[in-house]
């Protein structure tokens, strides 16, 4: 292919492959502008590899909510993204974004996790702005891998419930909070969704030519199939008299866009302390990008005190939820201090 003799001097401690395993970085942008491809180029038959993978991407992410990690050629691995992009775009549905967004930064920090640490350093100070100080081996902490800013790290440890993420459960030293490898990258799958969900929604939305006209029409098949499927097992859901978070929630989950995972929790308990079953509040959470049958069973069990400690867990209060920013408050609520309180007083003030 053409674009393979382009000799790029911006790709000193970056090479192509780190560029096809982080498209979404800076480097990998420039990379492409440089190539000056227009997008009546992708009919010639040189791009059909591209093409190809490009619908690769967003049928992992509808099948398997994880973009494959295997790199075939580095070159058709970086077009690839922005063409899944485009792709995604002109579906225009939110569904198909909030999937793929999250199957691709699932498929970002599956590379991170065994990354180089100059290149993780990288990635945090350019896409994120958090200085990430790697902890040397001499260090008394050489335990771990990385520390960060308390503030940093509090900023994005909130969506999390489990009890580790919990900075009292967490070593501190000096303004710092010393984290694995692994437990870094965690941190912040849910901004690089972000990054990639917002690209998606504002990316223009050009003349297409035939070649991309008929991929949208594919995955628009496929995505249209696959809702059918999940609003049949979702179709259950009759909320009534439920307080306005739990409500916010569970459109949340309808509309099949991401909930923070502390939205989710207080959906479980919520839902569980009123008497729903496990099985029923598993089913409705299929519509979510993430889903994963297993792993929700998993948790909600967990919840109900079925599994690990026993420990059911209680309904979050209201100033638990403000601070998560899942209260949506109403008028009801003035006189309650716990979700599972509304119902009870909005059926007392109606009489
Ligand atoms: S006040 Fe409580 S019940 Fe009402 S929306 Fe906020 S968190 Fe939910």
């Amino acid at each position: 292919m053409f674009y393979k003799n382009i000799v790029l001097a911006l790709l000193i401690e970056l090479g192509l492959e780190d560029l096809a395993k982080y498209p979404f970085i800076k480097e990998a942008g420039e990379y492409i502008k440089k190539l000056n491809i227009q997008i009546e180029d992708l009919n010639h038959p040189d791009y059909i590899n591209i093409i190809q993978r490009a619908k690769e991407r967003i049928k992992d992410a509808i099948n398997k909510r994880m973009v494959s990690k295997e790199i075939q050629k580095a070159e058709v691995d970086i077009l690839s993204f922005p063409i899944a992009l485009l792709i995604v775009r002109m579906c225009n549905n939110d569904y198909l974004a909030s999937i793929y967004s999250l199957a691709e930064a699932i498929r970002i920090e599956e590379f991170l996790k065994y990354e180089r640490k100059s290149i993780i350093s990288h990635i945090f100070k350019t896409v994120l702005n958090i200085d990430v100080i790697e902890v040397l081996e001499d260090n008394l902490m050489h335990q771990f891998d990385y520390k960060i800013k308390i503030k940093e790290y509090l900023k994005r440890s909130t969506q999390f419930h489990e009890l580790e993420w919990k900075l009292i459960n967490r070593v501190v030293n000096q303004g710092y909070v010393y984290l694995k490898t692994h437990e870094l990258i965690r941190l912040i799958r849910e901004e690089i969704r972000k990054i990639i969900y917002n690209r998606i929604k504002n990316m223009a939305t050009p003349k297409l030519p035939k070649v991309i006209e008929d991929a949208v029409s594919e995955i628009s098949g496929m995505v249209q199939k696959l809702i059918i499927n999940k609003e049949r097992i979702s179709s259950t859901l009759t909320p009534k008299n439920y307080p306005p978070c739990v409500n916010y929630a569970l459109n949340t989950l309808q509309k099949g866009q991401n909930l923070p995972h502390f939205g989710r929790f207080l959906l479980s308990t919520y839902l569980l302390n009123i008497g729903k079953t496990v099985d029923e509040i598993i089913q409705l959470y299929p519509k979510l990008p993430d889903f994963n049958e297993r792993i929700t069973k998993y948790q909600v069990e967990h919840i109900a005190g079925l599994r690990g400690g026993r420990i059911k867990y209680k309904c979050p209060s209201c100033k638990t939820l403000q601070t998560h920013g899942l209260c949506f408050k109403d008028e009801t609520c003035d006189e309650i201090k716990n979700p599972l309180q509304y119902g009870r007083v909005k059926s007392k003030n109606k009489r």
